[in-house]
């Protein structure tokens, strides 16, 4: 029988895990399919870890990876995609904001020669106008700037062939996008879409801090357009300052009537800085994800994989 992993990061989700394994559990019982669910703890500090070890000493089909510390949701997941074991593998959120009900459907397209099956989030009943406004944009601004082409609302909800498992596995490098990465694969992609439900229990664990910086890695670590536009302001600032050089000796030697020019100097001096330090502040970016790749760190930890044994 082919077996279905299902990835699923969990950070600071004690209330929603019960839940969560009940209606997994519910919806994988009616399925043709044999079926493991794999745990990524990602350094919770709240009673999550107890409760993945419970269920996993006590189903053998649930096993929990703990990972050392907190490494973040893309990580975690990366974590789980390197240990899945199944001959499909689904990641999906622990909170229920990605209704397990969809899994069936899933599998179906699956079934039907499907490698990945991505889901497009419709609308987060939850999420305030602020970020779904930041969100839609954000996707404008990054399907401009960069070759590889990300769905809006994409999420990281989806399910993965085996093929397509082991070719993500492939990449190693630390600033992820996952939904930028997998876009690059290729293979034979099916999507369907969903609306995410309101958090089971808790609060989300994306600060708006955190959604700049992930936004900030999805832009730089698929394009490389930031670095030509840096090129391109300082050429039209070069461009700008030679006539304004032209217009200085015009003013002083043709009509020789030069006023003191301090303040248009001052003014286009500090132009040039500022766009000086745009440009600087462009390449420390990407020069500072260099310097990140370049130590080739382990991704992530794992401190304890918990799996029931049989004798
Ligand atoms: N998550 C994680 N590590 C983190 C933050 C979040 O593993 O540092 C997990 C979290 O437990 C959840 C999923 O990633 O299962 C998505 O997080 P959340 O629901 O907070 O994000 P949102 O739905 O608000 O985008
Ligand atoms: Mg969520």
């Amino acid at each position: 029988m082919q077996k279905v992993s299902i990835v699923v990061p969990v950070y600071n989700e004690q209330d929603n895990l019960h839940e969560f394994y009940k209606r997994i559990t519910d919806t994988m019982a009616a399925e043709p399919y044999d079926y493991g669910l794999v745990f990524i703890d990602d350094g919770s500090t709240d009673d999550s870890a107890l409760i993945l070890a419970e269920l996993a000493n006590s189903d053998e089909k649930v096993e929990a990876y703990l990972l050392s510390r907190n490494y973040g949701h893309q990580m975690a997941l990366t974590c789980g995609l390197d240990n899945a074991d199944g001959d499909v593998v689904i990641t999906m959120d622990g909170d229920l904001q990605h209704p397990p009900e969809m899994i069936p459907k899933m599998l179906e397209l699956w079934a039907d020669g499907n490698e990945i099956v991505q889901t497009k989030r419709l609308a987060t009943e939850e999420a305030n106008v602020f970020k779904r406004c930041s969100s839609s944009m954000y996707y404008k601004i990054i399907n401009t700037m960069s070759k590889v082409k990300i769905t809006p609302g994409g999420s990281d909800f989806r399910l993965m062939d085996r093929k397509a498992v082991d070719a993500f596995k492939r990449y190693r490098e630390r600033t992820r996008f996952i939904r930028g990465l997998v876009n690059t694969l290729g293979f034979k992609v099916a999507a369907i879409e969903f609306v995410a439900p309101p958090r089971f229990a808790g609060k989300s664990k994306f600060s708006t801090n955190k959604m700049l910086h992930f936004a900030l890695d999805g832009i730089t670590a698929f394009s490389n357009l930031p670095l030509r536009w840096a090129f391109y302001i300082g050429l039209i600032c070069g461009i700008c300052s030679l006539l304004i050089l032209g217009h200085v000796f015009y003013v002083k030697y043709v009509i020789d009537d030069a006023v003191p020019g301090w303040a248009t100097m001052t003014a286009s001096v500090l132009f040039l800085g500022g766009i000086q330090l745009i440009g600087i502040g462009i390449l420390g970016e990407y020069i500072g994800r260099i310097f990140e790749e370049i130590k080739h760190r382990p991704l992530y930890i794992i401190s304890r994989h918990i799996k029931k044994q049989y004798p």
